[in-house]
């Protein structure tokens, strides 16, 4: 069976762009139900917790948005029986790989690296820890542990993805194939090269307040982002005061109308209509109008999650038993590729 394996960051509330991005495919990818996908997937889907350290955070709350992730993983469609669910933190290979990976990235790919320049440059140099840099060989670990094929994230993680590829090729020529036979393995690749899956529609959602820059839990204000678990009254508001412009009509695809293109495929993807469907619909609607259909229809698509967010979060010790199940399977198969890496690297064995 092919592996699916994908996590988000417990960093603050999981908003639209999260959702719509990756973790509505990530549930279809269970049931194997995107088109031209006709493989069946073991999926590994984990809170991405080690990562969440990466900027200054506050530890008292890291505990209380690592359950609620995890939580809304459930409500949102994982299907505990079918994937493994778990944190991060709780499988100890994901570090120890990273170091064995840390000895073969240059640092020259570290510092091309997009999000570590956009972060760094908004927190300031004094508040960066090294962490931020090497994020991508944790995330290049997160991925090559459990020889993945398929890696469904939004499009802001094509670039990681990407390095994530380049180290697995470098680690399988460097230490894979005959000369790991040599050392009395098995020979042959140390870890198989993974493919990212970005979605053609919901890969970007931008903020409500700049039609520019992604939707980001990260983000100061709150105002930029609807969160999954927020109310009616919160979403409407938030939809009532972001960024417009003074077009007449609604459409899709004009570089002068970031804001309305966004909106427009937010409004499409919770509808599941079709871009055609959602033109013919929209074309000759002011923003007012617009802005209520579109409140009603994030509403409406939110709220079956958050009545199952609320199920869930009724008995906690149902989660901690999800979580830690989920654990042991992911260490089952992620200490596999360790000892392997181990072993190749030259290292004795345990
Ligand atoms: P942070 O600001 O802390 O980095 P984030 O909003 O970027 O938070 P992550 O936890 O880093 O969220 O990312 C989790 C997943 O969500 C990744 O697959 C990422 O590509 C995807 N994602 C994040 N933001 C968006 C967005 N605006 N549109 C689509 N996908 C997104
Ligand atoms: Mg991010």
């Amino acid at each position: 069976k092919k592996r699916v394996v994908s996590g988000v960051q417990p960093t603050g509330s999981v908003h639209l762009g999260n959702y719509l991005g990756a973790i509505k495919n990530w549930v279809l990818l269970q049931v194997i139900a995107l088109p031209l996908v006709v493989d069946t997937y073991d999926t590994f889907f984990f809170i991405v917790d080690l990562h969440a350290i990466t900027l200054p955070y506050d530890a008292s709350e890291l505990s209380k948005a690592t359950r609620s992730t995890a939580a809304l993983y459930l409500a949102c469609g994982i299907d505990p029986s079918k994937a493994s669910v778990f944190l991060q933190s709780h499988v100890r290979a994901h570090v120890e790989l990273m170091w064995l990976l840390s000895s073969v990235t240059p640092l020259g790919w570290l510092n091309r690296m997009i999000q570590f320049k956009e972060k760094s440059r908004m927190a300031g140099d004094e508040n960066v820890g090294v962490a931020l840099l090497t994020y991508p060989v944790l995330m290049a670990s997160d991925i090559l542990l459990y020889q993945t094929d398929l890696v469904p994230v939004g499009e802001d993680q094509k670039q990681h993805l990407e390095l994530t590829r380049e180290l697995a090729e470098r680690v399988n020529y460097l230490y894979g194939g005959r000369k790991w036979k040599k050392l009395g393995g098995r020979g042959g690749m140390l870890f198989k090269v993974p493919e990212a899956f970005i979605p053609p529609t919901g890969a970007r959602v931008m903020s409500l307040t700049d039609g520019l820059s992604k939707m980001s839990k990260s983000s100061p204000s709150d105002q930029s982002r609807i969160n999954l678990l927020d109310t009616k009254d919160v979403i409407a508001n938030k939809i009532k005061r972001c960024k417009t412009d003074s077009f007449t009509g609604m459409e899709f695809d004009n570089p002068e109308r970031p804001e309305c293109n966004n909106l427009l495929s937010i409004y499409q993807l919770v509808t599941g209509k079709t871009k055609e469907e959602v033109e013919n619909e929209c074309q000759n609607m002011n923003w007012g109008t617009f802005k209520a259909i579109l409140t009603d229809a994030v509403v409406d698509h939110l709220h079956p999650i958050q009545v199952r967010y609320s199920e869930i979060t009724t008995d906690p010790t149902y989660l901690d038993h999800i979580l830690s199940e989920g654990a042991k399977k992911a260490a089952d198969i992620a200490e596999i590729t360790l000892s392997n890496v181990y072993q190749a690297m030259g290292f004795l064995k345990r």
